[in-house]
């Protein structure tokens, strides 16, 4: 290795040691279908987030379409038994409730669960339930996945088509509990018009936890020039997801990934870009054939990003913002500093 290398190496390690954080992660949806066995958090995920440094796990609660409307609750429910239940037998990890939590935990070198939740479907319509699952740990909630539900209306996959109305009146008082709770409001797949009136409604510094930009793959489901501007007027961070950076397979590469968060940063500045993966290759590569083409049909073809697959990859990740020149300090902020600033805001 030669000393540029080398100094390469010591730079990469140095800025992994703060820790990554990654604000989005079906894990929860994975604990429950593996229900019937036991430390799958800490066989199965551990070795790969301790290898990639990752000290904060956007823990997303999603109910998929099979269990939904009959068993959202308990489905979603279960998922956060499992994850608790996992979470005590490892002793690695900490399911955090606040921004004091988060850093209690990554100062003992815990691993920071912020449990999430990715769709309203577990409320029903019923505002009673979000108390509860305030109680159990619920820290930041996405209004809708892709359907529409009892809230709103998700963003399509195409470049528009999404209903040109904004949020339901259950929806809007979706909004406003969680305001007044101190739960984070996710962007993250409402359409368009959800979007601008969620902003509309609320004060607080916005987040869109997994997203990209339109520029590069433009479909409703993604954000555009114009709300990533609004996102960086209100403060908030964008959580760049590395399964939909390209409609190309060939173009899913980590320059891709990197290109779109130096997009958000041209725009708006560095203190607005953050991390969310949302890697999902370990659940697709568990499903069958069948259920794979559903996806297709359903939504898209995620492309996997070869060398930023799962989070044992983060370095490759750190290594390439170095290269493409990228400061210190601007990486720290992208890995951990600007989620962080808005737990400290919120939670
Ligand atoms: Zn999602």
């Amino acid at each position: 290795m030669t000393a540029i290398e080398q100094s390469i190496e010591e730079r990469i390690g140095r800025l992994q040691t703060g820790g990554i954080i990654d604000m989005h992660f079906d894990l929860p949806m994975d604990l429950y279908e593996k229900r019937q066995r036991r430390d799958v958090l800490e066989i199965e995920f551990f070795p790969e987030f301790e290898a990639g440094n990752i000290s904060v796990v956007g823990a997303a609660i999603y109910v998929e379409d099979r269990y939904i409307p009959g068993a959202g609750l308990r489905v979603a429910l279960d998922q956060i038994a499992r994850l608790y239940a996992e979470t005590a037998a490892s002793g690695r990890f900490a399911i955090c409730k606040s921004y004091r939590e988060i850093q209690a935990a990554r100062e003992t070198g815990k691993i920071a669960f912020l449990i999430t939740m990715e769709g309203i479907e577990p409320l029903g319509t019923d505002l009673n339930q979000l108390r509860v699952f305030y109680e159990l740990g619920v820290r930041a909630i996405g209004l809708t996945h892709a359907r529409t539900n009892a809230a709103g209306h998700g963003g399509v996959f195409a470049a528009s088509g999404s209903p040109a109305e904004g949020l339901t009146p259950f929806g809007r008082e979706v909004v406003r509990d969680c305001e007044a709770l101190g739960v984070i409001i996710d962007l993250a797949h409402i359409n368009p018009a959800g979007f601008e009136e969620i902003l509309s409604m609320t004060t607080k510094p916005p987040i869109v936890s997994h997203t990209n930009v339109r520029q590069y793959y433009d479909i409703e489901r993604n954000i555009s020039d114009e709300q990533i501007k609004i996102i960086g007027e209100r403060r908030g961070v964008i959580g760049v997801n590395s399964i939909l950076v390209s409609p190309r397979e060939e173009e899913s590469t980590l320059d891709k990934y990197v290109d779109h968060i130096e997009h958000i940063a041209n725009l708006i500045g560095i203190d607005s870009v953050g991390i969310g993966f949302d890697f999902f290759e370990f659940i697709y590569r568990q499903w069958p054939e069948s259920r794979q083409k559903e996806l297709a049909a359903k939504l898209t073809t995620p492309h996997f990003i070869p060398d930023l697959t799962n989070h044992s990859h983060t370095r490759n990740l750190t290594r390439r913002l170095i290269e493409r020149g990228f400061s210190d300090t601007a990486i720290e902020k992208i890995l951990r500093g600007n989620w962080l600033r808005v737990f400290e805001q919120i939670l």
